[in-house]
C-alpha cells in the first residue's frame, strides 16, 4: 500500500513465544554472554502475554531443560507434579482394561507434569531478564524478503485498528517491519507464516504431508475426596472408547497441584466420518465411568483446544533457508510415540541458537551456514527419538487390530515395521462422502447431558478459555470460495466445519426463505487451526488476527 512503516533492526528475531523459541532465546543469550558479545534479540508473540496461547498435555521430559539450566528447580520452574506414575487403559463403552505392559517409550518416569502456559510464562520472564526484548501482543503477519525474494530478512507485524472492511479506525497503527540477520520461526503447529514460506521457498517439497491431531483440554477442580484409580497414580492415559479402534486418538488425565486435574482428549484429524464431532467425543470420554469417577463433583476452571503436529520424521520441512530457521512444532519435532514434544521443541531451539551464534561470528547467514542446524538436529537425540517413531503415526491410523500388529513390528525393528516409509494421507482428504446425503441431519444432534459446571457446551467452554478479539477487524478466517460452502460442501459432507471447530465459529443459519448459509463468529476463535487442516476443499485460510486477541490460558 506504499505506507511508510517503522523499521526496527535486530540480530535475531524469534517469531512465536512457545518452548522452542523461548529455550532458543535463553540459550542464545547465555552463549553470547559467555563469549562477551552483545547481541540484539527480539521475540514476538501474538498472544496478549507469553503463555496465554500455550496449551499441551503436558508431561515434560526435562532432558532439554536440564541442558538449558541444570538448576531449573532453584530458578522456580513451575512444576505441578515432580514425578509421573502411569496407568494405561483400553476403554470399552462401560468398562476398562488396564494395559499391564507398555513399551518403554511410553513410560514417564523422571518426567514432570506441568501447565504449559505457566511454564512458558516462566521461560519468558527468564528470557527477558537475560536481555531479550519480548513483545507479546504482536502478531507476525507477513514474511519480509530481500529484493531477490530468496532471503528472509524479517517479519512485518500486523496492522492494528483496521475495521471489518479494512478501513482505518481512529486508533489505527501500522505494523512494524522487524528486520533481522536471522529469523527463527517457532509459530507452533500449522503456522500462517511458515505456510507462506513453504509456498515461496519450497521447504516442504519432497516431504510427506503435514498431519495433525486436535486436542481439547480442561483443568478441573475436583473434590479432595476424589482419587485416581490407584493412590500413587498421577497419569492416566486411555485409548478405545469413544473412538474405538478405527479412529486415531485417546485421552488423558494428569494430577496437578492441589485438587486440580488436567484432562484432555486428542483426535487424529485423519478421521473419516463427516458427521463426527471431536467435541462430542471429548464429552463422551469425560462421561466414561473411569474418567467420571476421577472428576465427579468437579468444576471446570479452564478449557482450550489446540492442534499438534503428529507426522514427525518424514514430515519435517527443510530446517534452514537463507536468513531463517524453523524450530519446534513449526518443524514437526513432536514425538507422537512418546505423546510429548516440549523437550524436542526446546532442544531444536537450542540447536538453532548454537548455529546462529556461529553464524553471527562468521557474519554469514546463508542457508549453507544456517544449514548446520539441520546437521545438528540429525546428530542429536531429537533424531534418535523421531527416527524410531518415523512410522508410528501411520501405524495408529490403521484400522482395528492391524494397528497393534504394526506397532509391535515397529517396536521390534527399531521403527521400521512392515514397510518404511509408511505412506501418510493429508488430513484434508480423508473425509468420506455421506452415503445418504438427503437423510443426513443439517446439524448433529446434541446428545449429551450438560450441567454447565463439569460438562459444558462449546460456548461455556469458550468463555472459560478467556478468548476475546477486537470485534471490528477484518475477518481472519478467509474463505476464498463462499459459494462452495452450500453448493458442494453442505451437500457432500454437511458442512463439517460446524462440527470439527471446537469453538462454534462456524454455524449454519437459514434466511426467511429457508436458504442456508454459513455464518462465521471469528471472535470465538481459539487459534487451534483445525479448520484450515481438516477442511475437505482447502477452502479455509487461517490468517493472524490483531495481536493480543485469542485465548488467555493461564493454567492449562
Ligand atoms: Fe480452531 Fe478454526 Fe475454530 Fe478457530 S475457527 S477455533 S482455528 S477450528
Amino acid at each position: 500500500m506504499g505506507e511508510t512503516r517503522e523499521q526496527l533492526e535486530f540480530d535475531v528475531l524469534f517469531v512465536g513465544g512457545g518452548p522452542a523459541n523461548l529455550a532458543g532465546a535463553i540459550y542464545l543469550m547465555n552463549m553470547a554472554q559467555q563469549a562477551g558479545k552483545e547481541i540484539e534479540v527480539c521475540l514476538i508473540e501474538k498472544a496478549e502475554s507469553i503463555g496465554s496461547h500455550s496449551l499441551s498435555g503436558a508431561i515434560l521430559d526435562p532432558v532439554a531443560l536440564k541442558e538449558l539450566m541444570p538448576d531449573y528447580l532453584d530458578k522456580g520452574c513451575p512444576i505441578e507434579q515432580a514425578e509421573c506414575r502411569d496407568e494405561f487403559y483400553y476403554l470399552t463403552p462401560g468398562g476398562k482394561l488396564r494395559v499391564l505392559y507398555t513399551p518403554s517409550y511410553m513410560h514417564n518416569s523422571g518426567c514432570h507434569i506441568i501447565s504449559l502456559s505457566k511454564y512458558c510464562l516462566w521461560l519468558g520472564e527468564l528470557a527477558e531478564a537475560l536481555g531479550v526484548m519480548v513483545f507479546p501482543g504482536f502478531a507476525g503477519t507477513e514474511v519480509l524478503y530481500d529484493a531477490d525474494g530468496k532471503r528472509i530478512i524479517g517479519v512485518r507485524t500486523g496492522d492494528k485498528g483496521l475495521d471489518k472492511d479494512g478501513n482505518k479506525r481512529p486508533n489505527y497503527e501500522p505494523g512494524v517491519d522487524l528486520m533481522a540477520k536471522v529469523t527463527v520461526f517457532g509459530e507452533g503447529p500449522k503456522g500462517s507464516l511458515i505456510r507462506e514460506v513453504g509456498k515461496k521457498l519450497g521447504i516442504f517439497e519432497g516431504k510427506m504431508p503435514q498431519i495433525f491431531e486436535t486436542a481439547i483440554k480442561e483443568v478441573i477442580e475436583v473434590p479432595d475426596s476424589n482419587s485416581f484409580p490407584s493412590p500413587d497414580t498421577t497419569v492416566v492415559h486411555s485409548f478405545g472408547y469413544p473412538l474405538g479402534l478405527n479412529t486415531k486418538g485417546g485421552g488423558f488425565v494428569y494430577k496437578m497441584k492441589g485438587n486440580r486435574v488436567a484432562l484432555g482428549f486428542v483426535v487424529g484429524l485423519d478421521y473419516e466420518a463427516p458427521l463426527f464431532e471431536p467435541y462430542q467425543a471429548f464429552l463422551s470420554f469425560k462421561k466414561h465411568p473411569l474418567i467420571a469417577g476421577i472428576i465427579q463433583g468437579g468444576k471446570v476452571l479452564q478449557q482450550g483446544a489446540k492442534t499438534l503436529p503428529a507426522g514427525g520424521f518424514y514430515t519435517m520441512p527443510r530446517l534452514a533457508v537463507d536468513g531463517a530457521v524453523f524450530v519446534g512444532d513449526s518443524a514437526a519435532t513432536l514425538n507422537i510415540q512418546r505423546l510429548k514434544g516440549v523437550h524436542t521443541a526446546m532442544k531444536s531451539g537450542m540447536l538453532a541458537a548454537e548455529t546462529i551464534i556461529s553464524a553471527l561470528e562468521q557474519g554469514d547467514f546463508s542457508s549453507a551456514t544456517l544449514g548446520e542446524y539441520e546437521q545438528k538436529v540429525a546428530d542429536s537425540w531429537i533424531n534418535t527419538e523421531l527416527y524410531a517413531a518415523r512410522n508410528f503415526s501411520q501405524a495408529l491410523s490403521q484400522k482395528g487390530i492391524a494397528k497393534f500388529v504394526t506397532i509391535g513390528a515397529q517396536y521390534l525393528s527399531g521403527g521400521r515395521g512392515f514397510s518404511d516409509p509408511m505412506p501418510i494421507e493429508d488430513d484434508s482428504t480423508t473425509l468420506t462422502k455421506l452415503q445418504n446425503a438427503s437423510a443426513a441431519p443439517a446439524e448433529s444432534p446434541q446428545t449429551q447431558d450438560l450441567d454447565g459446571k463439569l460438562y459444558l457446551d462449546k460456548l461455556t467452554g469458550l468463555y472459560l478459555s478467556g478468548t476475546s478479539h477486537e470485534e471490528n477487524q477484518p475477518c481472519h478466517l478467509v474463505i476464498p470460495d463462499k459459494n462452495l460452502c452450500m453448493t458442494e460442501c453442505y451437500e457432500t459432507y454437511r458442512s463439517p466445519c460446524t462440527r470439527f471447530c471446537p469453538a462454534q465459529v462456524y454455524e449454519l443459519e437459514e434466511d426467511a426463505a429457508g436458504s442456508k448459509r454459513l455464518k462465521l463468529n471469528p471472535s470465538n476463535c481459539l487459534h487451534c487451526k483445525t479448520c484450515e487442516i481438516k477442511d475437505p476443499y482447502n477452502n479455509i485460510v487461517w490468517t493472524c488476527p490483531e495481536g493480543g486477541g485469542g485465548p488467555k490460558y493461564s493454567i492449562v
